[in-house]
């Protein structure tokens, strides 16, 4: 089937099974174009939880597919390939968090979003690289364990002054970014501003010129003075940035930025997902409400 048709007959299909398309902007730009809606985790969970749709196509990797199910129990959610897994969030599994919980009991939990539910269920609020900073000010006088990402957990303890511990965990798209590089970047590209997710290493956030979730980021090119960025997070987010920036030089530090999971939906697979009702997502009810408790906590405080 050619590319024209394949959108016709996922347009035909979403509408007979009243689906709605969500992606995130790290996917191909095709598949972004096909989606109801493009966003960050946080804005995806959102718009997860007020559709009126049946059926939710979550163009993602599972963490997130998972947290749309969480928020929208009585919805299909499907995402289009199964393997399309987080690594960073497999870095830490319940058991572990909950091996850790009984010898430290007096730490309070917070996991990024890009978790398991049944890690999200032992935790005690949630955050997104959005909100983080906003949501981890509420946790001043804590004694914290931040899990899984090392890099944004050690970003966020030094801001804040925070006890906090950070489980060792990383993104292996972000975390391989090094000073090295951007010295190199800087040097070709003299004039750019730097702009980094707080994934990345702590000596390469130093650098930049602006540190933000990926939201951050694309409003950053949008209305700072500079023409020109060096963008350190993976390569689909220049998709958005050229659409809303498009008088805008945007750069990736680096091809490597490519996250393997996310580049695994397609156009095809979304048609699959849509036509044959596939890969529906699941959760045990007892760790959905563990996690929906930590989710609801973080939208609360991020409200306020
Ligand atoms: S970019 Fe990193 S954190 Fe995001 S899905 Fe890929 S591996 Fe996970």
């Amino acid at each position: 089937m050619n590319r024209r048709m394949m959108i016709k007959e996922i347009n035909a299909l979403k509408q007979a099974r009243n689906a709605v398309i969500l992606a995130h902007y790290y996917q191909y730009p095709e598949v972004q174009d096909i989606a109801d809606f493009v966003g960050d985790s946080y804005a995806l969970s959102r718009k997860a939880a007020e559709t009126e749709a049946d059926t939710i196509v979550f163009c993602g990797v599972h963490f997130m597919a998972e947290t749309a199910k969480l928020l929208s129990p009585e919805k299909t959610v499907l995402l289009p390939e199964a393997d399309a897994g987080c690594p960073m969030a497999d870095r830490i599994t319940a058991d572990d968090l909950a091996r850790y919980k009984a010898e430290n009991p007096e730490r309070t939990v917070v996991c990024y979003v890009n978790s398991t539910a049944g890690v999200k269920a032992l935790s005690d609020v949630c955050v997104t690289s959005a909100n983080a900073e906003k949501i981890l000010a509420h946790y001043q006088d804590h004694r914290l364990l931040y899990v899984p990402d090392k890099n944004l957990g050690n970003y966020v303890k030094r801001k804040f002054n925070l006890d906090l511990e950070a489980w060792p965990g990383f993104c292996c798209i972000h975390n391989d970014l090094t000073v090295e590089l951007v010295t190199t970047m800087r040097k070709r590209y003299p004039d750019a501003a730097l702009i980094v997710h707080p994934e990345a290493p702590l000596d390469v956030l130093d650098e930049a010129d602006y540190v933000g979730g990926t939201k951050g980021l694309i409003e950053y090119v949008k209305t700072s003075p500079h023409s020109q960025y060096l963008v350190g997070t993976e390569e689909g987010l220049l998709h958005e940035m050229h659409k809303t920036a498009p008088e805008k030089d945007v750069i990736v530090l680096t091809p490597d930025l490519r996250c393997y999971d996310m580049k695994k939906t397609t156009l095809e697979s979304v048609h699959r997902a849509l036509k044959t009702n596939t890969h529906a997502i699941e959760v045990d009810p007892e760790v959905a409400q563990g996690a929906r408790r930590a989710i609801d906590k973080m939208m609360a405080l991020s409200e306020q």
